[in-house]
């Protein structure tokens, strides 16, 4: 189809990018809005500087309202950053600082951008969490200057018919507030692909290439096609035969969308398909789907924007509702993975060098259980609320130690203790770990960063920290023999769970379920249900033998035929 596509115009031009979210989608472009321009500086004269305050808080309010309509339409940690911003634009300092400006005289506009670059310094300085909302407030500057001037809002504009959307990257709070209806596909020159820009579109369930080369310098472009299966996009294709392409690719998909689970090979083998959620929200939505339970709830996503520890029976009525949500099915709740790209202001963590290896999450609980104790208490009043039996796992564990330290705690209070495999070291000491604990779940987005040294979300490495390097499959396959040599489970639950053909890989390696976004379960479940065992076996063994991903791929299509 894609090839038909590319041949009858001159003009059509294909980049490459690293593909996350498959599906085909075409229509007219649509970027960012750029940054509005300050005009020159204006003396507001005395008699007119009460209106000219009043423009601000109106353009301020205005651009608050925006922001929190769209966090309303939002659920989870994009809810939340767009809440965030817009608590932002109604800040009392910042407004006092532009009011303070404008009755000296300057005008709206500039007395915007000299309190946000005040405040900016001053974020800068506390350091931290603090000093990671400065974009959040340069974003926030963006869109009252841009209300105040009459010019267009910077960030995604929301499109009138069917588009795709082509960026840079994506800010938390652009990707929070697309409509898959309207933008019903996605490519950005930055970003890899666990970046938060993938795991939204996952969500959305919008075709999505990340990492496209070359796609800051494609000049005027009226529509495109993006492959989200090949991580191609193409440039002004032939209208008719992408039109027909993405009707053939909507009819394979709705033949996807018709399954219903439970996860099973052809031939009856068991993988259990299960949802990942953040929040309570999300737990309803997967749970109005075949996802047959949750098999990783973020727990920290829930508190991202926190300032204090919430109380144990704030976070109990939190936990309630997602096991409410899949009453009498399987929930895997993971304990806070603070640290890295997630900081939790209240989880006290040092500023570190390289935060990817420091105290993150299990490691922040050694020294100081805390919190940690209070989460258990926090899950257990849950489950003895909502007569469920909740497993729960710890992130970034390394050590037996560790492990027993976690299974310890975790079977005090009555719950059935695992941890995550994310460390090359869990993976090589998977048998060990399994004498403390009582299931195993791998984190492959974290799993592949630490095995390939390469940063989760360097759009630059993206190919090393593809899923399908046989080096992670190595350590998967590793983890999977420990798991059925003990008898005990061990499921995925990283972004590869999410590949459908990767899915019938790791079940050939004795992987017992997989977790991901439940947007992405469908055609994980269809994929199984079409192969047999003995058929992921064979792919499992041809893409271990692989000595690239891209041969990985081939070998197992080949083998799955
Ligand atoms: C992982 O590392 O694969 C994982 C599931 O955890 P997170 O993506 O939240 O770091
Ligand atoms: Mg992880």
């Amino acid at each position: 189809m894609l090839e038909q596509a590319q041949t009858p115009s001159a003009t059509t031009r294909t980049l490459h990018g690293t593909p996350v979210v498959p599906g085909l989608a075409y229509g007219r472009v649509v970027r960012p809005a750029p940054a509005p321009t300050l005009p020159p500086a204006t003396e507001v004269a005395e008699p007119d500087r009460d209106a000219e305050v009043e423009r601000f808080t109106d353009a301020a309010g205005l651009v608050a309202d925006r922001l929190a309509a769209r966090a309303a339409g939002a659920s989870g940690v994009s809810a939340e950053v767009l809440q965030a911003t817009a608590v932002l634009a109604r800040d009392r300092g910042l407004t006092a600082s532009v009011v303070k400006a404008v009755r000296r005289g300057t005008d709206a506009p500039h007395a915007t951008t000299a309190a946000v670059d005040q405040f900016a310094g001053l974020f800068r300085q506390m350091g931290g969490l603090m000093a990671e909302r400065v974009t959040d407030l340069y974003d926030l500057r963006d869109r009252i200057v841009a209300e105040l001037t009459g010019q267009r809002e910077p960030g995604i504009p929301t499109p009138t018919e069917a588009s795709v959307l082509l960026a840079d990257d994506l800010a938390p709070a652009d990707t929070a507030g697309l409509d898959p209806a309207l933008v019903t596909g996605l490519a950005t020159r930055l970003g890899g692909p666990t970046s938060h820009t993938a795991i939204i579109a996952r969500q959305l369930g919008i075709p999505c290439v990340v990492a496209v080369a070359g796609l800051d310098t494609i000049g005027d472009v009226e529509r495109a096609l993006v492959d989200g299966t090949t991580g191609e996009l193409l440039l002004d294709p032939d209208p008719t035969t992408s039109t027909a392409a993405v009707e053939s690719s909507r009819e394979r998909a709705a033949a996807v969308a018709g399954w219903r689970g439970p996860g099973r090979t052809a031939d009856g083998h068991v993988v259990q398909v299960l949802a990942n959620v953040q929040d309570g929200a999300g737990a309803r939505v997967a749970a109005a789907t075949a996802a047959e339970g949750v098999g990783l709830f973020r727990t920290e996503l829930c508190f991202l924007s926190a300032d204090k520890e919430p109380t144990v029976e704030e976070q109990a009525s939190i936990y309630a509702e997602v096991l409410e949500a899949f009453a009498g099915r399987k929930v895997v709740v993971r304990t806070l993975d603070a640290g890295s790209d997630k900081p939790l202001a209240f989880a006290g963590m040092p500023d570190e060098a390289n935060p990817a290896l420091g105290v993150r999450g299990l490691r922040i609980a050694l020294d100081d259980p805390g919190i940690l104790d209070r989460q258990l208490d926090a899950i257990a009043l849950a489950a003895e609320r909502t007569g469920q039996t909740p497993w729960v796992m710890a992130p970034m564990v390394a050590t037996v130690a560790e492990a027993q330290f976690f299974a310890e705690r975790a079977r005090a209070r009555g719950l059935v203790p695992g941890v995550m495999v994310e460390v090359p070291s869990a993976a090589l000491l998977a048998d060990r770990l399994l004498q403390h604990v009582d299931f195993l779940s791998i984190g492959t987005n974290d799993l592949t960063q630490y095995t390939m040294a390469a940063d989760r979300l360097s759009a630059e490495l993206a190919a090393l920290t593809d899923p399908w390097q046989p080096a992670l499959l190595a350590l998967v396959a590793q983890t999977a023999a420990a798991g059925l040599a003990a008898g005990k489970p061990v499921g995925v639950c990283g972004e590869a769970a999410a590949d459908p053909l990767l899915g019938c890989v790791l079940a050939g390696l004795g992987i017992t379920s997989l977790s991901a976004a439940a947007a992405a379960l469908p055609a994980v479940g269809a994929g199984l249900a079409h192969v047999e065992l003995a058929a992921c076996r064979a792919a499992a063994t041809a893409a271990l033998d692989a000595a690239d991903p891209a041969a990985a791929r081939t070998a197992a299509r080949a083998a799955l035929g």
